[in-house]
């Protein structure tokens, strides 16, 4: 599997000079899976530039499109997303139970006049719900792709993807506390994982004013990875006012937790246009 991020804040994207490292988009990731499959996991901004590699006119798109859930930054960057706006192009779109009804709610919203956005009905591209992930998994080809719902106002969906011995697992917009039973069963569902890219929002400081707001602290996220013996951990989904600098602070604290504790876990904070190889 080869993973590359095109967005990766939280909230709303935040360009500048203060997020040229980390990246500014919202949430997107591209999975090239080993028999040449493309899964993109959401369409927050990210995905404008995603669709732009798929300009070559010769080119059919078949893609799986994943959908955490509809809040906003998971969403809006759809209708920038050019290949939708082409026939030669299918997309199979899995995940969050009401996902197809947040795409179409980028277009027909009543917000716009109808030349912009168009309506969703006027897309060229084949988009079709398949809806296997909430009865159970996906199979492309040999790789097995299952769900966990996770803890955030009005839910979120993760990803386990499974692709011969390796696991790489998602998880964002999860609000972790290591008191509540929804704790043990995210250290059951990423037990083994060689990645985990986890939603990392909130420094240990912040969390207590932002309970219930369904995101969660590197603590609680350094908790998970080491009581599911995971590999690697990617943290993610940057608190929009985060700097790079915050960041970078943000790692190295975690990696030195990480040293006290004896433990062999590697520690990355997710970068845009940055790419992992599994
Ligand atoms: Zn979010
Ligand atoms: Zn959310």
């Amino acid at each position: 599997m080869k993973i590359k991020f095109w967005g990766t804040r939280g909230s709303i994207p935040v360009p500048g000079k203060d997020t040229i490292i980390y990246g500014g988009n919202t949430t997107c990731l591209e999975v090239d899976l080993i028999d040449g499959k493309k899964v993109i996991i959401d369409a927050g901004t990210g995905i404008r530039s995603l669709g732009r590699e798929f300009e070559s006119p010769k080119e059919d798109v078949d893609i799986y499109i994943l959908i955490t859930h509809i809040h906003w930054d998971h969403i809006f960057g759809f209708p920038f997303f050019s290949p939708i706006y082409r026939s030669s192009t299918r997309i199979l779109v899995d995940g969050y139970n009401s996902c197809m009804k947040g795409l179409r709610y980028s277009f027909d919203n009543k917000m716009g006049d109808g030349l912009f956005p168009v309506k969703f009905e006027e897309l060229k591209a084949d988009i079709q719900f398949i809806n296997k992930l909430s009865h159970g998994y996906l199979e492309i080809d040999g790789t097995f792709i299952d769900g966990i719902p996770l803890c955030h106002p009005q839910g979120s969906f993760g990803f386990r993807f499974r692709e011969g011995n390796k696991t790489l697992i998602f998880m964002t917009d999860n609000e972790l506390d290591v008191k509540k039973k929804s704790f043990n069963d995210c250290v059951d569902f990423c037990q083994g994982a060689d990645i985990l890219i986890h939603d990392s929002h909130y420094e240990p400081e912040e969390i207590s004013k932002h309970r219930g707001w369904g995101h969660s602290d590197y603590q609680s996220v350094l908790d998970l990875a080491l009581s599911a013996n995971v590999k690697k951990l990617v943290l993610f989904h940057h608190a929009p006012g985060r700097k790079d600098s915050d960041i970078i602070k943000m790692t190295i604290l975690c990696q030195d937790l990480i040293r006290k504790k004896n433990s062999n876990l590697e520690i990355e904070a997710a970068k845009e246009n940055s790419v992992l190889v599994l």
